[in-house]
């Protein structure tokens, strides 16, 4: 089955009642204030909920409709996508939507018109891909190495799939790489040929700051949404004991994000800010066309040189993006009214409606 045709979306869109438009996601991840911004933009919202996980949309009012289904992967079901261009939808993807839906599923399957450019969502998702568009962006990456008998300072060794659980883990000598894949064989958190695929970077020593951007392909700008910062599981909770205890108690560290707080950076590095989100939003076009739309993350360390260093990019809104559900210091700035990504998204999607340009901002 090949990739979905964009002007297969256009023709369902054609036929959509556009005084009438649904925006619509799946019920997680970001999902509450995306539609709570659809709310306040004037337009009627849907969840596409897993029963028993409707509590939050329904106490926090921002959904008119409720799809439930057995499972989240369901959306990818052709009743439901049906239901959803019944009632005009245009569905706004999240990390969730793309982890249970997906990603050949989206690209492949799911005919229903989405915000954003679909074929940016391989991108990030794939490691390879993801450095290379930063780094033809001339933006600055954690060194990557192509052999553990390189290491010749501290690194980060992350599996594929580990997603910031068990099994990063850091090293800095090959010895003390092999020690720790010995420990990972013997506790089955990878196979032996895992080993090959373990991706070896750079340790940056800094501090962390997730930058959420917001490209407005109706302007051609780059906006700064917000910035937030993380607490991870168990690594937090580790650097709280004393040094000493640390090393006696042998406990294996894990970077599972558990929540988000917001941050500002400090004025001066503002113009990085912007410089790498332009940047970043020029390759793209020409990379992946037509490039970034709507919402993208740029997750970087500061490092002690005032480097924004960055180890991980997201094509479409990021969890952090929740620190600010109402606003933050930087949209407040820009749009003078109170003003989250989700509501960001949906004054994009009434502008273009408004401009009769849907086809631009929809894939
Ligand atoms: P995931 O894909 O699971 O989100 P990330 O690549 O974002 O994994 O990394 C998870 C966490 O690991 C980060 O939030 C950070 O705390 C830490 N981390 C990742 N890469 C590095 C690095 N190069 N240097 C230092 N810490 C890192």
């Amino acid at each position: 089955m090949g990739k979905i045709d964009k002007n297969e979306i256009l023709s369902i869109l054609d036929g959509y009642d556009k005084e009438n438009v649904t925006i619509a996601t799946l019920g997680s991840h970001t999902s509450i204030h995306i539609l709570k911004g659809a709310k306040e933009e004037g337009f009627r919202t849907a969840v596409v909920c897993e029963k028993g996980r409707e509590v939050p949309y329904q106490r926090f009012e921002v959904a008119d409709e409720f799809i439930l289904v057995d499972k989240f992967k369901d959306i990818i079901n052709e009743d439901v996508q049906q239901k959803l261009r019944d009632m005009n939808a245009i569905v706004i993807p999240h990390g969730s939507f793309v982890a249970y839906a997906g990603l050949d599923n989206v690209e492949d399957k799911f005919n229903v018109p989405m915000f954003g450019n679909r074929d940016i969502l391989r991108w990030e998702a794939e490691r390879d891909l993801e450095r290379k568009l930063i780094i033809e962006s001339d933006i600055r990456m954690p060194y990557k190495y192509d052999d553990p008998s390189k290491i010749d300072r501290t690194v980060m060794v992350k599996f594929p799939g580990a997603r910031g659980g068990r099994g990063y883990f850091v090293a800095s000598t090959p010895e003390e790489f092999n020690e720790k894949i010995n420990v990972m064989l013997k506790k089955n958190w990878i196979e032996e040929e895992d080993i090959k695929e373990a991706h070896i970077e750079e340790y940056v020593a800094g501090c962390n700051y997730c930058i959420h951007y917001f490209y407005s392909a109706l302007n051609d700008e780059v906006e700064v949404m917000g910035m937030d910062t993380r607490f991870e599981s168990s690594i937090d909770g580790l650097v709280r004991i004393p040094a000493k205890d640390q090393l006696e108690i042998g406990l294996e560290p894990s970077y599972v994000v558990t929540g988000n707080h917001p941050v500002v950076i400090r004025e001066s590095l503002l113009p990085q800010v912007f410089e790498n989100g332009d940047k970043l939003v020029e390759t793209a076009k020409k990379m992946v066309a037509p490039g970034m739309n709507g919402p993208f993350c740029l997750q970087c360390f500061c490092n002690e040189d005032l480097e924004l260093v960055i180890f991980e990019m997201s094509a479409r809104t990021d969890g952090g993006t929740n620190t600010f559900m109402d606003s933050s210091p930087y949209s407040y700035m820009k749009f003078g009214e109170f003003m989250s990504m989700g509501r960001r998204i949906s004054r994009e999607i009434k502008n273009a409606i408004e401009q009769d340009k849907l086809d631009v901002i929809i894939t």
